[in-house]
């Protein structure tokens, strides 16, 4: 091709920021002569390429401003391990369409059952699709609106925006009634204008607790339970999967009598000796 061309060209996808297509439009046009493809079939080709880069640099960028704490997905999820969940459902949950019609999605059940993977597996996916997503705790959120006191503010504002919002961990630190009310507020908010995911480790029943006033709880729960899907996660903790397998392992090569040190139950999701073999002084505790 001629030079001039060449930097004229390449100079005009530089201005308008067409990167993929000034990485492959050479190819591209010596293939699409070779195989006598059609004007229209080589614009195809140049567009596809620059489309799945935007696609790809904007899932890295809003990945970054998510703010996961790790990554998870849902290919790592071990289905087997909570046999009482219904895959099909959770599935379904992984087509998006929740996001796509403002649904709230509720993670239930005691810690450690993979509420916080599944959500943030939720969210990763979300991202992929091009929807702007946030990651928070409880904790997080309360602090950023306690320091933000309205949406004018950047930070909270970009959270009201948002279509998808992930509170993760609700229930685990209880609410002063200033922290109830913006608690209240945000689900308000966002009540039919964008989704929400909240994994929390409390049944709907103890929300009045969490939240000092049962009136503003269940004005919270009337909100997010509107259209929402809530998925009570009942198995046992995947934290202590390795755990409960090499004591298992251990009691079959060891002789009975050294055996009763490693006789656990789970007590107030802490694991503990068993009642009467615990051992003089302080409980062992596992901390989950
Ligand atoms: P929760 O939020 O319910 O307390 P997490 O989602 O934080 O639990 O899970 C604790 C750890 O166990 C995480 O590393 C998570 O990836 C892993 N985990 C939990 N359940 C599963 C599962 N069924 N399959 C694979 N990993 C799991
Ligand atoms: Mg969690």
């Amino acid at each position: 091709m001629d030079k001039l061309l060449t930097e004229r060209i390449e100079g005009n996808l530089d201005l308008l920021g067409l990167i993929g297509i000034k990485k492959v439009y050479a190819q591209i046009g010596k293939d699409a002569q070779k195989n006598n493809s059609s004007y229209s079939h080589y614009l195809d080709l140049l567009l596809q390429e620059e489309v799945s880069l935007k696609q790809s640099y904007r899932f890295q960028i809003l990945l970054r401003e998510a703010g996961f704490p790790c990554n998870k997905s849902l290919e790592s999820f071990d289905f087997s391990y909570q046999p009482g969940l219904d895959k099909k459902r959770i599935n379904e949950l992984f087509e998006l369409d929740f996001a796509l019609k403002r649904e709230n999605v509720i993670f239930l059940g005691p810690p450690g059952v993979g509420k916080t993977h599944l959500a943030i597996a939720l969210g990763i996916k979300t991202c992929s699709k091009g929807m702007r997503t946030y990651f928070l705790t409880m904790d997080m959120l309360m602090k950023r609106m306690r320091q933000e006191p309205n949406q004018r503010f950047p930070r909270l504002r970009r959270y009201y925006q948002s279509p998808l919002m992930i509170i993760d961990e609700l229930g685990y630190l209880p609410l002063n009634q200033e922290e109830s009310n913006l608690f209240f507020q945000f689900v308000s908010h966002h009540y039919e204008k964008h989704s929400l995911i909240i994994t929390s480790n409390k049944g709907f029943r103890d929300w009045g607790e969490i939240f000092g006033d049962k009136v503003i709880a269940s004005a919270i729960l009337d909100r997010l339970l509107h259209h929402s899907h809530v998925v009570n996660i009942k198995g046992s903790s995947f934290r202590l999967k390795d755990k409960l397998e090499s004591i298992a392992e251990y009691k079959q090569t060891e002789k009975p009598e050294d055996l009763s040190r490693f006789s656990y139950t789970i007590e107030d999701n802490q694991l503990q000796p068993l009642e009467s073999k615990r051992p003089r002084g302080r409980p062992r505790k596992v901390r989950l």
